[in-house]
């Protein structure tokens, strides 16, 4: 990969025109920088453009000199996808945030990729409808980064990921050529669905400009219950007794385990143990309904739960402020790592059944590799996906230590995986592939980073579109 010549960069600029593009380092320095810090990057020339037409314009000009971009949206990717490498431009689709209006007969809206998401969720509340898609993210994250990323979230249990909350996208493609595929269709067989080419590409395939996603009714009620349970197995059967009784109501099943909420509760301001009694892990369950009466399924999935032995304590918020409260505790697990020094993170699913079994078994082996490692397994039980995160161990000076722990990531990182995989499971569930996590994925699926590379080649044969990231 060559740096663009000054030729190069004039034409982008002259391009983009003023406001535009920029150099400046105090502009680029937040954008070069990852969220958790693994990557600092580098880049010639931010490129702003503010409309689809702007973007074609600009790749047209990379595919001619052999130029590589790298489409960013709000920055907050976790496997380092978004951050270029030092002689790529970074394109940046915060300027185009256009949205809707929403069709609220066909249950869609169209949005410009650099919305976001938040954004996009108050434009369907405002039309009385929603937009399901929700993590701790959501305030920076853009609609074209979570395609890209086919981002998922604490309801995916009730409406999927990304893939299954877009019906129609456009993308300009690695020459510069614009596909249209905005549609609002729910049928459309003309061949092979092309948007499921770019959900989930993280940029490496082309640039995602705008989208149609479905919305939903907005449900009539809701409550959120915070409940103590002695094992995963019993929260997983927990979960089932739910769905039985709620049927599709259950819109999140999050699993917290003990260490993880003292975590929270010591570097979170504010926050509360919200049970009298500890546990070793906790659930947060969210019902909505389409009637009144979420809180009294809550009540009957917990009597019940509570006879069987599936559950020692547990409380449903009484008011929206508490209904919040509990989220918190569970949105702040990954901010409140930090504070406690190193964290080897891994994302991984496994089949919902073999969930507990993962657990156990990667705890343990973790334990056995490193000694007095904190293993720290949070998030989306119900989809067979947890972040299988682990702290440093304890010791007197964590500052040092810390890097030591650090160097240790691949290694973890392959044992872990390891038994992902061996119980039937993959070593990205929803963050992707990023730079963090090709060399592995070529490692553990050889044929599958050969097709995506054919893939590839096919639609970017000049390698210009994210280079080094995913393969
Ligand atoms: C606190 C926190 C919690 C999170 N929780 C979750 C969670 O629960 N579930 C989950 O799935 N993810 C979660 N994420 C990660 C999630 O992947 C990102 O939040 C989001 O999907 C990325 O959106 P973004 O706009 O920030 O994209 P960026 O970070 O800017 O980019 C991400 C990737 O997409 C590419 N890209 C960006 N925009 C475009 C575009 N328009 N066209 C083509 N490629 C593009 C980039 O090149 C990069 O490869 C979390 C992140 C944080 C920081």
């Amino acid at each position: 990969m060559t740096a663009p010549t000054p030729e190069t960069l004039s034409r982008l600029k002259a391009a983009l025109g003023p406001g535009g593009w920029s150099d400046d380092p105090v502009v680029l320095a937040p954008l070069l920088h990852e969220w958790r810090g693994r990557y600092e990057g580098g880049t010639p020339l931010l490129a702003r453009p503010s409309s689809t037409t702007g973007v074609a314009e600009v790749v047209r000009i990379c595919a001619e000199t052999g130029t590589a971009v790298v489409p960013q949206g709000g920055n907050t990717g976790l496997v380092g996808g978004q951050i270029p490498t030092g002689a790529e431009i970074l394109l940046s689709l915060t300027r185009m945030t256009r949205i809707g209006p929403p069709d609220t007969v066909n249950n869609t809206l169209e949005v410009q990729a650099g919305a976001v998401l938040q954004t996009v969720q108050q434009a369907a509340e405002a039309a009385e409808r929603r937009f399901p898609l929700s993590l701790a993210s959501e305030g920076s994250a853009t609609i074209g980064g979570l395609i890209s990323t086919n981002a998922g979230g604490v309801h995916v249990l009730r409406y999927g990921s990304m893939r299954d909350l877009v019906l129609g996208l456009e993308a300009v493609l690695p020459d510069g050529r614009v596909w249209s595929g905005l549609t609002g269709l729910r049928k459309d067989n003309r061949g092979p669905d092309l948007k499921l080419l770019f959900i989930g590409a993280e940029g490496t395939l082309g640039i995602v400009t705008a989208a149609t996603l479905k919305l939903f009714p907005r449900p009539a009620d809701r409550a959120v219950a915070f409940v103590a349970v002695p094992s995963v197995e019993a929260a997983l059967r927990l979960l089932r007794l739910a769905e039985e009784k709620a049927g599709g109501d259950i819109s999140a099943f999050e699993l917290m385990p003990r260490i993880g909420l003292d975590f929270v509760l010591r570097h979170m301001p504010d926050t509360r143990d919200p049970l009298k009694t500890r546990a070793p892990w906790y659930v947060l369950a969210d019902v909505e309904t389409a009637r009144p009466g979420a809180a009294d399924t809550l009540t009957a999935i917990l009597e019940t739960g509570a006879e069987r032995g599936w559950l020692s304590d547990g409380v449903i918020a009484a008011s929206a402020a508490q209904e919040a409260e509990l989220w918190r505790l569970r949105e702040s697990l990954s901010e409140v790592q930090k504070q406690e020094g190193g964290s080897i993170k891994h994302d991984i699913s496994v089949p919902v059944s073999r969930m507990a079994d993962f657990i156990r078994r990667a705890s343990a082996a973790v334990e056995a590799a490193c000694p007095g490692a904190r293993p720290v397994p949070f998030g989306h039980l119900g989809d067979g996906n947890v972040h299988f995160n682990i702290s440093q161990p304890l010791t007197e000076d964590m500052g040092r230590d810390r890097t030591a722990f650090l160097a240790r990531w691949e290694e973890i990182a392959q044992i872990v995986h390891a038994i992902a995989l061996e119980l039937g499971g993959s070593i990205s569930a929803e963050h992707g592939i990023g730079r963090m996590k090709r060399d592995e994925l070529a490692r553990t699926d050889p044929l599958r980073a050969e097709l995506i590379r054919r893939l590839k080649q096919a639609l970017d044969p000049k390698g210009i579109m994210n280079p080094g990231k995913v393969v």
